[in-house]
């Protein structure tokens, strides 16, 4: 299958398992996103697909190659990573952290950017509605602005493969729509996308297949009609829930009655 194919994937940190023989696709062509409360282990499994986590058991595969023994360099010609917390210290602007998307396709001799990296760091970072920003200090811009340029710098990358950990976190919903929107555009044309995400409606809305993840491991797969079920909702998140179907809508609503009582 080409996409990302996870297996049997294990993580620890010291004695204690965070992911626990966790297996899931995410085709190519689409948007995958990947669910579960806080603690289930969304970030370490994104960090495993981009090799910053070792594998105590499992497999990687990225259109059939194995993810995990590339070289990092030749990792960041086909997948780019938006961090759940990316932060810098340096004095960049806008315009040179998007330019980090272009550093894997650039050679160690090559003076300055060239006119493709060019054109690539510009429409990124238009297609994130952030044109205007090129030249202001990335530090100094609000929580979302950043969120967005970080965004903008992995579309500069042209990836084949999008992993992008809870990019909507600070944005206004206008923003998550267009972010969202922006990620179904390169699953259309054929890029990998698996996102981790909390917004259950905006995940029924957006994605064509959802992953549940609870306490490291794989609990559902499947379309979000399917997945998105009030038992499931119940013992994953603890959460009671009514799914409702909307006329006319082809995704369904999620309605949260209450968390139950936990005294
Ligand atoms: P999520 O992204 O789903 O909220 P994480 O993948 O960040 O969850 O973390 C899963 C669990 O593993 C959490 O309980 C977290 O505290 C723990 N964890 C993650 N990385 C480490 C680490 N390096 N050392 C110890 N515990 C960790
Ligand atoms: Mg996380």
């Amino acid at each position: 299958m080409s996409g990302l194919v996870v297996q049997g994937v294990t993580v620890k940190a010291g004695e204690r398992t965070i992911l626990d023989g966790a297996g899931f696709t995410a085709p190519a062509g689409a948007v995958t996103g990947l669910i579960g409360p806080n603690g289930a282990g969304k970030s370490t499994m994104i960090g495993a697909v981009m090799g910053l986590r070792r594998l105590v058991r499992g497999t990687i595969a990225f259109d059939g190659a194995n993810l995990p023994a590339m070289l990092p360099a030749e990792r960041a010609r086909l997948c780019a990573h938006v961090e759940q917390f990316a932060t810098t210290t340096e004095r960049l602007t806008v315009g040179d952290v998007v330019g980090l998307g272009r550093v894997p396709f650039q050679s160690a001799w090559q003076a300055a950017p060239s006119a493709q990296d060019e054109t690539a760091v510009a429409s990124a970072l238009a297609a994130m509605g952030m044109a205007t920003f090129a030249n202001r200090l990335y530090q100094l811009l609000s929580g979302g602005e950043q969120q967005r340029v970080q965004i903008a710098r992995a579309l500069a990358q042209e990836p084949r493969m999008l992993l992008l950990d809870e990019p909507t976190s600070h944005l206004d919903i206008k923003a998550q729509l267009l972010v969202l929107d922006v990620l179904r555009a390169q699953a259309q044309a054929g890029c990998t996308v698996l996102l981790a995400m909390h917004d259950l409606n905006l995940a029924a809305r957006y994605c064509d297949h959802l992953v549940v993840l609870d306490a490291g491991k794989v609990v559902a797969e499947g379309t979000p009609a399917d997945v998105l079920d009030p038992d499931l909702l119940l013992r994953v998140y603890g959460v009671a829930a009514t799914i409702v179907q909307v006329p006319g809508k082809p995704y369904p609503l999620v309605i949260y009655d209450s968390a139950p009582n936990t005294d």
